[in-house]
């Protein structure tokens, strides 16, 4: 039934620029302050104060036009959009318009299909068209909770007021919740990648909302879309998305008819509710800004910021596969953060060059130790030099890979060193030929039956004899050593 339906989704990402200041004025942008203490005329709305744009915001903008592979345009013009809100008190938001600072780019994401429980399979390069990014002011905010004679009244705080945005917008391609999620996440690493945001859409400085409608396969006319907001992460926007689709084809499939609106995502409740609406088809009647000049942006100035820009995170996974010898898999999950790529160069080296093991170490021991504590590879107890010394020990055959692992998890719990947990725990493997040799003989001289049976053909009780060895030698002598001279001495 579902096969016969097309699903539509196009999206828009707002993004809060990290400044330090607004973008017209110079108030702090800090979150969590008292309410309306980072105000000032300008961002207030007082008549007779003018704005003046904030250069950082430029070049973080230009940021994030550059990591997400978009051209910076030589002119963008600011606009006034129109509209009463109470928490808007200009009674205009400063926003870009007919001349975006971005427009018409592509972008070429990941994106795969999901299994019934959710894990991804099968991931594959998309390409979205990005129609625009441009630049503009956050509202503040109306508080409606917490305060008394919330019943009777509405309270304004207005620090958010004049926070910088990037308003990314796409075209309406894609076909499914899983690529719109995987969109999202894609913009919201690259962003943080280069530090144009923090991308947190806890924090609220990442939103999304997004289109969605359906229609029947092979028709070429839009169907009734609403619009979804209020998505507070990237699997609430996933989970809304599913919920109006499928809702669609049911209504449509029932002869009933579709309604566009804005519908906000219920978390609670696991459905979608109408907005009390302040949004009816608006007439922004968008006008160029008087008050401020067009922005002129020079292509040394692009230039500049590109070169300071780290290598992305697309080109750095690439790196690693051919560099390295890592899988796309592996590549790409080791590019997952800066940190964590970063983390993982530094560990290379100090293991002495071993990428694949040091790799392994990462994926397998360090990420679920750093998932338990809520942690990100920048903020390990265990430095990326510590961890590459482990894996070289390892590789010289001072311990065994298993004993790695339980250094591994207390150098984690208690911030030591590999070297000094080896030696408080008596751990260092003896691989002194002579030191096992001695051993060796000790065992076969005690074991005279098993000697007979196994030279009589009874290849099976190598294992006994390695057993014996290792327990005569506390565990502690190297494995691979002891089935080498063991070998030997048992052929005689
Ligand atoms: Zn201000």
């Amino acid at each position: 039934m579902t096969n016969n339906w097309e699903t539509i989704i196009g999206l828009e990402v707002h993004a809060q620029l990290n400044t330090e200041s607004k973008i017209f004025c110079g108030c702090s942008t800090r979150f969590g302050d008292e309410p309306n203490a980072n105000t000032c005329p300008v961002c207030l709305g007082l008549p007779g104060a003018l704005p003046v744009l904030n250069r950082r915001v430029i070049e973080l903008g230009a940021r994030a036009a550059l990591a997400l592979g978009l051209h910076v345009n030589d002119v963008s013009i600011f606009a006034r959009k129109n509209y009463f809100y109470p928490d808007l008190p200009k009674g205009y938001q400063i926003s870009q318009y007919d001349q975006p600072f971005s427009a018409n780019g592509t972008l070429e994401i990941m994106t795969a299909d999901r299994d019934e429980a959710g894990h991804a399979h099968d991931w594959k390069p998309m390409t979205i068209n990005i129609t625009r990014l441009h630049l503009e002011e956050d509202a503040g905010k109306n508080v409606h909770e917490g305060l008394p004679d919330v019943d009777r009244f509405s309270y304004i705080d207005l620090n958010r007021a004049g926070t910088p945005l990037a308003e990314i917008v796409t075209e309406p391609d894609f076909r499914s919740s899983w690529q719109a999620y995987d969109y999202v996440n894609h913009v919201r690493r690259a962003l943080q990648w280069v530090g144009a945001s923090e991308a947190d859409m806890e924090k609220g400085n990442l939103r999304c909302e997004a289109n969605v409608s359906v229609r029947r396969k092979g028709d070429i006319k839009f169907g009734t879309k609403v619009e979804l907001k209020n998505l507070n992460s990237v699997r609430f926007m996933q989970k809304a998305i599913e919920f109006e689709v499928e809702r669609h084809i049911r209504t449509l499939e029932e002869g009933g008819h579709l309604v566009q609106e804005t519908l906000l995502w219920d978390e609670r409740l696991n459905e979608t509710r109408p907005m009390r609406s302040k949004e009816e088809a608006h007439d922004y009647r968008y006008f160029p800004e008087p008050d401020l000049p067009p922005l002129v942006v020079s292509s040394e100035f692009v230039q500049q910021v590109r070169q300071a820009m780290p290598e992305l995170p697309g080109p750095r996974a690439k790196r690693f596969s051919e560099q390295f010898g890592l899988s796309f898999a592996d590549a790409s999950q080791l590019t997952g953060e800066r940190s964590l790529a970063d983390y993982y160069e530094a560990a290379v080296e100090a293991s002495g060059g071993n990428a694949r093991g040091t790799a392994n170490w990462i994926r397998s021991e360090l990420l679920r130790e750093l998932e338990n504590a809520g942690l990100t590879a920048g903020k390990s107890p265990v430095p990326a030099a510590e961890l590459g010394a482990l894996v070289r020990m390892i590789d010289e055959g001072k311990i065994s890979g298993k004993q790695g692992k339980e250094v591994l998890s207390e150098m984690f719990a208690s911030g030591k060193s590999a070297a000094a947990i080896v030696e408080e725990r008596g751990m260092a493997q003896v691989s002194d030929i002579g030191e096992i040799d001695r051993v060796i003989d000790e065992v076969i001289a005690a074991s005279p039956n098993q000697l007979e049976q196994y030279r009589a053909g009874k290849e099976t009780l190598f294992g006994f004899f390695v057993g014996q060895v290792m327990k005569a030698s506390k565990g502690k002598a190297n494995p691979q050593v002891v089935n080498e001279r063991l070998k030997e001495k048992l052929k005689a």
